[in-house]
């Protein structure tokens, strides 16, 4: 159970918001989002995602893990490698049907997303409940996942290593019981969700 007492916010003291299952909370009054699911907390200047086009539907953000990475793709069948770096998004939520934004993610990887500090957390945050660590892993499924389909190869070899991690919130359009992300505007059933 969590202790909401020591839920404050690490620089400006007042209460941090989440549900009972959230791993991270947010200071609504600092943009700031917390990790409590390792043995010290870490705490992030929020990052905000600017869609290029608005959307006249509520809003809400949704949290994603922003990993930067470097990483080696070698194919150990002809010993050719390459050497690449970029910006990887993970949902700091899980959701109950994998299908819906398994791989969005991945899509936003092309998409230019240009995350930026100083905004204010003035809409919903969807729940948390996902930590960075869980998150770490993703990157290098990716990868694979990615360079599988370029090389057709079945020996891969991938080294992954995280240069830089933050929180961007993702603003996302709640429409007809739907939720509809703001780059993609792929579409998720809410049920599918929560
Ligand atoms: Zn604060």
């Amino acid at each position: 159970m969590v202790d909401n007492i020591k839920l404050k916010c690490d620089k400006c003291s007042r209460n941090l918001s989440g549900r009972n299952n959230s791993i991270v909370f947010f200071c609504l009054s600092c943009s700031r989002g917390c990790d409590i699911s390792g043995k010290t907390r870490t705490c992030y200047d929020l990052k905000f995602a600017i869609p290029e086009k608005e959307q006249d539907f509520p809003m809400e953000y949704f949290p994603f893990w922003h990993i930067k990475c470097d990483f080696i793709v070698e194919n150990t069948s002809d010993v050719s490698r390459l050497e690449g770096e970029d910006d990887f998004y993970i949902p700091a939520f899980f959701i109950k049907n994998i299908n819906y934004f398994g791989d969005i993610g991945l899509y936003y990887l092309q998409k230019e997303i240009k995350p930026q500090y100083g905004e204010k957390l003035d809409i919903p945050v969807f729940p948390a409940d996902r930590g960075l660590g869980d998150a770490l892993n993703y990157p290098y499924i990716y990868l694979m996942k990615e360079y599988s389909k370029k090389i057709e190869v079945e020996f891969l070899n991938i080294e992954v290593k995280s240069r830089e991690t933050g929180l961007v919130m993702v603003p996302f359009y709640k429409k007809d019981h739907s939720y509809y992300d703001s780059f993609l505007f792929w579409k998720y059933p809410s049920g599918a969700l929560i």
